[in-house]
């Protein structure tokens, strides 16, 4: 269904070194279908944008664009990463080589079809993401008018929310809390004003730096939990309490989407990971549901604190971005398609 308020996109990445393989099982056309052999069937979904192991950074930005000047007319917006580890969503939101230590893996491009296999990296493979993007494109575009932007970066891990923006020593889960003014907010979570794009990079390089840190004392892996950069935009426009209008603008690089490794039996601690990111990503599975088929009763925010924390984000007069990344190899062909089936669930 065709709808303002949702729009869902697949986003395949190029065949890699690190997949170990040059079996691919994804296809696509120019009808932004999506074609996953499985076995010996097919499965074809069809959405509103589908992004070529070849489309670049820039085409995935432009497709959010709409979206994020919207946030300037005071629309809240999200944007959703969705799809197993390795995929490709922190390379979607945040851009290549974000993530410290993370070499650039060679890419296999046009392999895809199967056809040519040579070995290269594309620049426009590479660049910043959807995050850095739309932070350039919303200081360039309000240069000269009064909008104040605040920026917060949170991390829910196990049902805990995490500010990545102070000392990441500080382990103290905070609170989502409501109220008639602000809405919905986290109680005692960071904001930072920032004057310029360069404000807003620093801000998002101390919060990746702060989550390599909890990542290692904590012995778990960014993809065990969701990362949200959070930013308020505020218009000059003031209500009627005289408390100035934020719209939100939510990018999210949601927890792997990985069922369970079946190669590996897992610690108590991983399986509880993993039942909470499922239950977590169900939850935001039947919220978007809800959304894009304009059924607004019943709508389950309360049943995980990411569909809480973006309660007022989600729902009438917003805007929504689902990107479901996946490989074109064969070897993932399970979880890829488990990936579609989420995306077709939630147009
Ligand atoms: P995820 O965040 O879903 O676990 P990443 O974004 O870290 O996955 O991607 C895994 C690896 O694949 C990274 O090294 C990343 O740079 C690379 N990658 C992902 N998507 C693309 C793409 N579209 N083009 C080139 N490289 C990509
Ligand atoms: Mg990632």
């Amino acid at each position: 269904m065709e709808s303002e308020h949702l729009k869902v996109a697949v986003r395949i990445r190029p065949l890699l070194n690190i997949d170990n393989t040059r079996d691919v099982a994804v296809y696509t056309n120019e009808q932004n279908e999506v074609k996953v052999l499985d076995g010996e069937h097919y499965l074809t979904s069809n959405y509103d944008k589908v992004f070529q192991p070849e489309s670049s950074q820039e085409q995935v930005f432009r497709f959010i664009e709409p979206a994020l000047i919207k946030t300037l007319k005071g629309f809240n917006c999200t944007v959703f990463a969705y799809g197993q580890t390795g995929s490709g969503k922190t390379h979607t939101m945040f851009g290549g080589n974000w993530e410290e230590n993370n070499p650039a893996p060679q890419v296999y491009y046009k392999d895809p079809q199967g056809r040519k296999s040579e070995i290269s990296i594309l620049k426009s493979l590479q660049g910043p993401g959807i995050i850095p993007n739309s932070i350039t494109k919303l200081f360039a575009d309000t240069e000269t008018k009064q909008f104040t932007f605040y920026c917060s970066f949170i991390q829910i891990y196990n049902e805990h929310l995490y500010d990545l923006l102070h000392d990441a020593r500080r382990d103290k889960s905070l609170r989502i809390r409501e109220n008639k003014i602000y809405g919905i907010f986290v109680e005692g979570l960071a904001e930072f004003v920032t004057e310029s794009a360069e404000d807003c990079f620093l801000l998002l390089a101390k919060g990746d730096k702060n989550r390599a840190v909890r990542q290692t004392r904590f012995n778990h892996h960014s993809s065990r939990s969701h990362t949200i950069f959070q930013m308020l935009v505020e218009t000059d426009k003031a209500n009627k309490r005289g408390v100035l209008k934020k719209a939100k603008l939510n990018f999210c690089d949601l927890a792997g989407s990985e069922k369970y490794d079946k190669e590996n039996s897992m610690a108590m601690e991983h399986i509880k990971e993993l039942k909470e990111i499922n239950k977590s990503l169900s939850v935001l599975g039947k919220v978007i549901h809800a959304l894009g088929s304009g059924n607004n009763s019943h709508i389950p925010y309360r049943d995980s604190k990411l569909t809480r924390l973006l309660q007022d984000s989600l729902g009438v007069n917003t805007r929504t971005i689902l990107i479901a990344t996946i490989s074109p190899a064969a070897v993932y062909a399970e979880e890829t398609i488990s990936t579609l089936k989420f995306a077709d669930r939630a147009k």
